[in-house]
């Protein structure tokens, strides 16, 4: 295991820094969970359900011995994913500190005695970046190309501003082998914004979430010249509370497009659970992730409003453009 930082020079005053430092601070400071904690969280059975759809993702696009690069790869959650698809080399960059030092002693086994000790088949480098600030071709033409890139969670924290959601898309794109593939969950602009449309006010949620937009959205109505910036603030019991950004679907594949990555497909966490979860390997899985209800095969363990939630997020996978070279 190779461990690595590169510190940001920019200057305090900043706008953008700023919002990624407020991002990173969070993600720092969450400390890592006891089992019990964790099964005691109120969406557990939403964490659940989104570690199968990340799962059936790796499933369906990861081969052996494939080098993989994890952007935002936080505690390194997907670790056991990616060891259960038998890849070959493993590098994870994230802007939180804490985050990369807990993927570390993850990495490492040196987990606390409640968790299990796990040795994974292969090495790994990790890395404290700006992922959509910082040129990473910069610091990994020596790992680079990578046959995978996936991004789970975290694409809409580049949508700040459109130098980053560039800087996000040129990082993928570099660093992918042409045929490569990008896979990645983020918030459906869509849902959001129909909520939004819904709601009385600029805020709407349920007991487990709210999300809250601020006074200059009162029209309630986007300029199609806004497509970077709109921030809104979200808060997910034990998980998530601070700004994050729309990203509107068109202007993501689009932009893409421009660096070379062709979407195969998106779809709605919803459509995605009915897509996958008629596959008897797929049920499987999601049993033994515990997100079914007491083994029953058509029962949900997520609660009505785990479930709204769920209909918050996407699902997509894009392909970068050219034939891998035949040597
Ligand atoms: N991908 C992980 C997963 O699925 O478990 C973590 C998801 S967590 C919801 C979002 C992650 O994005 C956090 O670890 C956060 O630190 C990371 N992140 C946010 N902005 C980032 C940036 N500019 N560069 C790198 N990582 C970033």
């Amino acid at each position: 295991l190779r461990f690595d930082s590169y510190g940001e020079s920019r200057a305090v005053e900043d706008k953008s820094f700023e919002n990624a430092r407020r991002v990173a601070d969070h993600y720092s400071a969450r400390s890592n969970q006891t089992l019990e904690e964790r099964e005691a969280s109120p969406i557990i059975h939403l964490k659940k359900l989104n570690n199968w759809i990340k799962s059936v993702l790796i499933h369906l696009y990861a081969r052996p011995k494939d080098a993989v690069l994890d952007i935002a790869c936080g505690k390194g959650g997907d670790l056991i994913k990616w060891d259960k698809a038998k890849i070959g080399y493993y590098v994870g960059v994230d802007i939180a500190e804490g985050s990369i030092r807990d993927c570390q002693i993850r990495y490492n086994g040196d987990l606390d005695q409640q968790q299990r000790r796990k040795k994974f088949s292969f090495p790994a480098r990790l890395i404290c970046a700006d992922c959509y600030e910082v040129r990473l071709d910069k610091y990994l033409c020596d790992d680079a190309p990578f046959d995978i890139c996936s991004c789970q969670f975290a694409l809409h924290y580049s949508w700040s501003t459109e130098a980053r959601a560039r800087q996000a898309l040129a990082n993928v794109s570099a660093l992918l082998r042409p045929g490569g593939t990008f896979i990645g969950t983020m918030p459906n602009a869509n849902v959001i914004i129909k909520r939004l449309r819904e709601a009385e006010g600029l805020e709407f949620g349920n007991s487990v979430y709210w999300i809250s937009f601020d006074e200059e959205y009162s029209s309630k109505k986007f300029k199609p010249s806004s497509t970077f910036g709109i921030k809104y603030k979200f808060h997910l019991e034990d998980a998530v509370d601070c700004p994050e950004w729309i990203v509107p679907f068109h202007v993501f594949k689009c932009l893409a497009e421009e660096y070379d990555l062709e979407l195969i497909f998106v779809k709605n966490s919803h459509e995605f659970v009915n897509e996958f979860f008629k596959k008897p390997e797929f049920v499987d899985l999601m049993r033994r992730l515990g997100a079914l209800g007491d083994g029953n095969q058509d029962q949900s363990a997520l609660s009505p409003d785990e479930w709204d939630v769920a209909y918050l997020y996407l699902a997509f996978v894009l392909r970068k453009r050219g034939q891998q070279s035949s040597s």
